[in-house]
């Protein structure tokens, strides 16, 4: 791929050269010549031949579909041109044949926290230490990987939910966006806003460790203070938590969040764990809750009256789950009731933590299981990873749907997902933004690196 490029800038050159040197009435090279030139360069064509195009929004898959992206390589935009059957290919595009894959959009996480990792050694998984601890700049470093590994398993966008120090989060949308390094779309919280003492436990010869891992607001001017303040500092979504002290926000409060977030046009995503936290996120008509800790049939029935977004993090029964017996036959009763009752589903997460022989997004995955036991049909579980996580992301007109003008971020598999929900486990293709990430199982992402913000400083 790079040395494709460089050879198309060549030919780009050689041709404005070619003009220069060429006797021209007026001597001059016409403006317009050179800039379509140069243009030529800058645009890179790919058609992808997938045998079959899986849209998990009707939960069907169409053999034989060409997929023609253009991708421009000044603004980082890669988009679907064209879908159909043996569509025609420019000059000079680059056809890669996925004929024996199924083709689909990316997969989303609705709930993580990449820049943060804690662990068995040396904190006992106690995350409060983890923050003491590492300094926002590692964890910048680490969220970069994270995003990085979670991309390889074909997760393109991730809500990025806080605990990520301070704003190292914004740091790793702009270098994306940037085009500093590849990573998934990150839709970021900035700091969790939360009633004094955020989810810590502090001491009060030390009360100020609280920050900046929670921005503490009590009072309504505190509120509207933090949202503005995180909004200002590059965040997409608000991140509250509701209950997470013995003095829960009330339902007014939480209506405060809300009109302020949408002052700014954004979303409010409640952390919750009782379920008097529960009934004011409905009452106050959070955006999603998240944590499935407070979920009953009785908020199932209120959420899906109100379109609530249920965000479970449901974390799996395995090895490296600390989860008793009772825990996960409650969750995935639950999943399977939400599931029942039409309540709007995210899969997420929570996984910011280090399993030895997982990298992140293989952990990610891993969640997959639950869903599987609470007997939800496997086609289903691909819309939830996708037309729902696009849909909650609020990025379901621009990217994430396999359609005509929308951004190129695709994976492929050999297996139907549709049919077997763990083809996903075997994502070995990966494109973001019309550039190939993945491909034949291996990761080549130099293209997607630059030594400067490649799109601009200004694109934030
Ligand atoms: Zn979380």
């Amino acid at each position: 791929m790079k040395t494709k490029r460089l050879r198309s800038l060549s030919l780009a050159t050689l041709l404005v050269t070619s003009l220069l040197i060429a006797p021209m009435p007026g001597s001059l090279v016409p403006a317009a010549w050179a800039q379509s030139a140069d243009q030529a360069a800058e645009t890179q064509m790919t058609l992808i031949r997938a045998g079959h195009l899986v849209d998990p929004a009707t939960g069907t898959a169409t053999p034989n579909q060409d997929i023609l992206i253009e991708r421009n390589n000044r603004t980082g935009e890669g988009r679907i041109q064209a879908i159909g059957r043996n569509l025609d290919a420019p000059p000079g595009t680059e056809v890669i044949d996925l004929s024996d894959h199924y083709v689909t959009g990316g997969l989303v996480d609705a709930h993580d926290h990449l820049a943060i990792t804690y662990k068995e050694e040396p904190e006992s998984n106690q995350y409060y230490f983890t923050t003491l601890m590492d300094s926002t700049p590692i964890r910048a470093i680490q969220a970069f990987s994270t995003g990085f590994q979670k991309l390889a398993s074909g997760f393109t966008i991730v809500r990025d939910l806080g605990n990520n120090g301070l704003y190292a989060d914004t740091a790793l949308r702009h270098a994306i966006e940037q085009g500093w390094v590849p990573g998934p779309t990150i839709i970021n919280a900035g700091i969790i806003i939360g009633a004094f003492g955020g989810q810590f436990f502090e001491i009060p010869e030390r009360e100020d460790t609280v920050y900046p891992e929670y921005l503490n607001a009590d009072t309504d001017d505190e509120i509207v203070k933090a949202i503005r303040r995180n909004i200002h500092y590059g965040a997409k979504v608000i991140k509250v938590c509701v209950d997470c002290q013995a003095y829960p926000y009330t339902a007014d409060q939480l209506k405060l969040f809300v009109s302020e977030a949408a002052n700014a046009g954004r979303k409010v995503s409640g952390h919750v764990q009782t379920h008097e936290g529960a009934l004011r996120a409905i009452e106050a008509g959070l955006w999603s809750i998240d944590h499935d800790n407070a979920m009953t049939p009785e908020i199932h029935t209120m959420m899906a009256e109100k379109g609530i977004w249920r965000v479970g993090t449901e974390t799996p029964k395995a090895d490296w789950a600390r989860t008793s017996d009772a825990r996960w036959e409650r969750r995935v009763a639950m999943l399977r009731d939400a599931y029942d009752k039409g309540v709007k589903l995210a899969f997420s997460t929570d996984a910011d933590y280090f399993i030895r022989g997982l990298d992140r997004g293989e952990l990610t995955l891993e969640f997959i299981e639950t869903w599987k036991a609470a007997g939800i049909p496997d086609a289903d579980i691909l819309k939830v990873m996708t037309t729902n996580g696009y849909e909650i992301s609020e990025l379901e007109n621009e990217r994430g749907p396999v359609q005509e003008g929308f951004a190129a971020d695709l994976i492929a598999m050999r297996g139907n997902p549709l049919e077997d929900i763990d083809a996903l486990y075997d994502v070995d293709f990966v494109m973001k933004d019309g550039l190939v990430f993945k491909h034949e199982g291996v990761v080549a992402p130099m293209d997607f690196f630059h030594n400067g913000p490649a799109y601009g400083w200004r694109v934030r």
